[in-house]
């Protein structure tokens, strides 16, 4: 199963660290790329740098058309919205998804289309909050709070440690 994130509305002048967040945490939390809206070289270029020197084969792609990309998506597309029905409340037939995910994610107000589009439109409670800490929830709970182990593989490898900071470079 593959899981995409689709990040709409990002405004260059603000939102460039929420978006480079957003990227960081669906590459730690298992997710295998993002689709971003803008052509902010400057997120993907920060992304691209992490996955580099930590590993893995997380993309980023930049100026992406949201609405050809929600029409051309094949599995099933999760719209994270306060709005939204509760995560908690379906977080089983979450588990039971076989096919592509695609998450989608706002910044400024997120267009109606994108809620008829969606096979879910999930909340997590139905406060305003950030997009960062519902994509992290979202994905514990698709994993079922299993935090994927991977081996990134990358020129730096943290080893877990009780005191201070272990890392171990790679030639
Ligand atoms: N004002 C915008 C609107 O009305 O669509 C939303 C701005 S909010 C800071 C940015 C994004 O965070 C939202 O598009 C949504 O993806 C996510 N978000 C914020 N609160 C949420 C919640 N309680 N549950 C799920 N997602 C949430």
């Amino acid at each position: 199963m593959t899981i995409k994130i689709l990040r709409m509305g990002h405004r260059p002048q603000r939102d460039q660290r929420i978006t480079t967040h957003v990227g960081l945490v669906g590459r730690a939390f298992g997710a295998d790329g993002m689709f971003l809206t803008s052509n902010d070289r400057k997120v993907k270029e920060s992304i691209d740098d992490v996955s580099k020197r930590f590993g893995g084969k997380f993309t980023v792609e930049i100026d992406v058309n949201w609405h050809k990309t929600l029409k051309e998506w094949s599995g099933t597309i999760i719209h994270l919205t306060m709005y939204g029905e509760r995560l908690k409340n379906k977080s089983s037939s979450l588990q039971s998804i076989t096919d592509d995910i695609l998450i989608v994610v706002g910044a400024e107000k997120v267009p109606g289309q994108v809620y008829n589009e969606a096979d879910y439109n999930l909340s997590v409670t139905n406060q305003p909050h950030s997009e960062i800490a519902a994509l992290s929830i979202l994905l514990d709970r698709i994993h079922d709070g299993y935090q994927p182990n991977q081996d990134f593989d990358g020129e730096v490898k943290v080893i877990p440690s009780k005191n201070g900071k272990k890392v171990e470079y790679l030639d």
